[in-house]
């Protein structure tokens, strides 16, 4: 493991490289500071913010006057621009709240009041022959729709890695397997950060650790929240089915969650989920049969003739259910220079930017000097896969490199000369699932049976690492122990 430079100074570490994290980077970039983001994967956006719902939410799920009522409707509204210069994937399809019975219709009223007063613009009820006009395989039990034309659904983990490459691009340092083990104080305030790969000097530290903000809170002497993982599991169906629905589709919210939807990806497939359960083990993100039949029963009520042959696959994801219910973005009441970014569940894809915006302001406000960079570069360049290229430029890029000519994914047509960018690209993939998110090799139908092989084989050669190192996505999870050796009387022993 490299070890970082003996007592790296640094104005402001982050903890964390998930949405939060690198949303946090990338403002910071924007002021003459010396920013580090240390995260513990081998990859950022391996934790929630790779498994959730990917919707840019209007915002008039939570209650006026909580953070993140306020910092919804600012998140969602930044994106438009951020979205243009980072060339994110994001479709402003608009979403309904689906109403089944006369309590749900109570329920729309009520959240259409709350929109309004948490500012969400156009928000408008929709009769039940508009809904269905709209969805026409909703079920005939609707009875009208709260619709928000200002949702969106986007590509969580891209938009974390561009995120990761703007503030790279722009002075940031990232540095992967890079877990927080604690602090060093000096007088009640934090002077450094404790890592295996040696101890860096900091005057401030952010706390966006995910369902783990609460460990890093404790590490440093703050016991004043707790964060309890609240699983949702959610099914995949493949794109062939896409034309089942059109927009976002929410039912009536529960005490705990937006309830379990069904929605379009960016992609073109759509999925199911999640549903809410309270657990106690971090790492569990294990599906169980429960709770995939729970998400079916749940999407059937909105949409009754599911497809559920054409499901590929399932997977879910931890909220990050803090003691209050609200985020906790302040600085620690107990240590100096710690800055919590800390319970951040949904909306928290969309809060994004804006909290990003707020914990920038929270050092202002805590005395660190923010002098903008002149130099800064807001923009990162659009990937355009290949396969959405022309016929003349697919053959443009073959005859200038032939890897362009070799396919790796068949389901989503997905080239070895990408793959290849994208582990040479600015925070890069290490990992089969890194390959995944930033390219969609091993995304479509078949899920990887084909290509993964094949993408284990260019990691090893492009990283330089024997097949043994290569790993599927997190710290230990390596495909192969050793090499088999083969008998050289394999013919003789494998007929007999
Ligand atoms: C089921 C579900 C559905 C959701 N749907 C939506 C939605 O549709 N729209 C929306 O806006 N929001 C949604 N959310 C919420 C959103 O996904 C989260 O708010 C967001 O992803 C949280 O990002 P984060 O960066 O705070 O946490 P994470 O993505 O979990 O990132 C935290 C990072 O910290 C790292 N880390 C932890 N400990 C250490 C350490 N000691 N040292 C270094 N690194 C460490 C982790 O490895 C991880 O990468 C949903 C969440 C769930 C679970």
């Amino acid at each position: 493991m490299k070890r970082m430079a003996d007592k790296m100074k640094t104005d402001v570490v982050i903890v964390g490289g998930g949405i939060t994290g690198t949303a946090i980077a990338r403002e910071l970039s924007k002021y003459e500071l010396k920013v580090v983001l240390l995260e513990k994967e081998p990859d950022i956006a391996v934790g929630t913010t790779k498994a959730n719902s990917a919707i840019v939410h209007a915002g008039f799920d939570a209650h006026p006057g909580t953070l993140k009522a306020t910092l919804n409707v600012r998140g969602n509204a930044l994106y438009h621009q951020i979205a243009d210069e980072l060339g994110l994937d994001i479709k402003w399809t608009g979403s309904l709240v689906v109403a089944v019975n006369e309590e749900e219709m109570r329920s729309l009223e009520e959240l259409l009041e709350r929109g309004r007063g948490n500012g969400v613009p156009g928000l408008k009820m929709l009769s039940r022959d508009e809904v269905l006009a709209q969805e026409p395989n909703l079920s005939q039990a609707t009875l009208g729709a709260l619709w928000a034309p200002s949702a969106g659904i986007m590509l969580p983990f891209g938009a974390a890695v561009a995120f990761a490459q703007s503030a790279v691009k722009n002075g940031v340092q990232v540095i992967r397997e890079c877990p927080v083990k604690g602090f060093t104080m000096k007088n009640g305030r934090i002077s450094g950060v404790r890592t295996p790969r040696g101890e860096m000097a900091a005057s401030f530290v952010i706390n966006a650790a995910g369902i783990h903000a609460d460990d890093i809170s404790r590490l440093a002497g703050d016991s004043s929240f707790e964060i309890k993982p609240r699983k949702g599991e959610y099914i995949l169906f493949d794109k062939k089915v896409s034309a089942l629905i059109n927009n976002v589709l929410f039912p009536t919210p529960t005490k705990v969650s937006k309830g379990i939807l069904v929605s379009p990806t960016v992609h073109g497939n759509i999925f199911i989920g999640p549903n809410a359960q309270d657990i106690d083990d971090k790492e569990d993100v294990a599906t169980t049969p429960d709770g995939l039949a729970e998400i079916i029963a749940g999407a059937q009520r909105l949409v009754p003739r599911l497809p559920l042959g054409a499901a590929i696959t399932q997977f879910s994801g931890l909220r990050a259910a803090a003691t209050g219910g609200d985020f906790i973005i302040r600085p620690s009441a107990v240590v100096a220079g710690l800055i919590h970014a800390a319970g951040i569940q949904s909306p928290g894809l969309t809060s994004a930017p804006a909290i990003a915006e707020l914990v920038a302001d929270i050092l202002r406000r805590e005395g660190l000097a923010m002098k903008p960079k002149a130099s800064f570069d807001p923009v990162v360049p659009r990937y355009i896969p290949f396969r959405e290229l022309s016929a003349e430029e697919k053959q443009r890029l073959i005859a200038l490199n032939p890897l362009y000519g070799r396919v790796i994914c068949r389901c989503e047509t997905v080239t070895e000369a990408e793959i290849v960018a994208a582990i040479h690209s600015p925070c890069g993939a290490r990992t089969i699932d890194g390959v995944k998110r930033r390219t969609r090799a091993g995304m479509g139908r078949c899920q990887g049976g084909f290509c993964g092989p094949r993408v284990t084989a260019i990691l090893a050669r492009e990283l330089n690492i024997p097949i043994t190192q290569v790993r599927k996505d997190m710290l230990e999870s390596y495909l192969f122990y050793d090499k088999i050796e083969i008998p050289a009387d394999c013919e003789v022993a494998c007929s007999e």
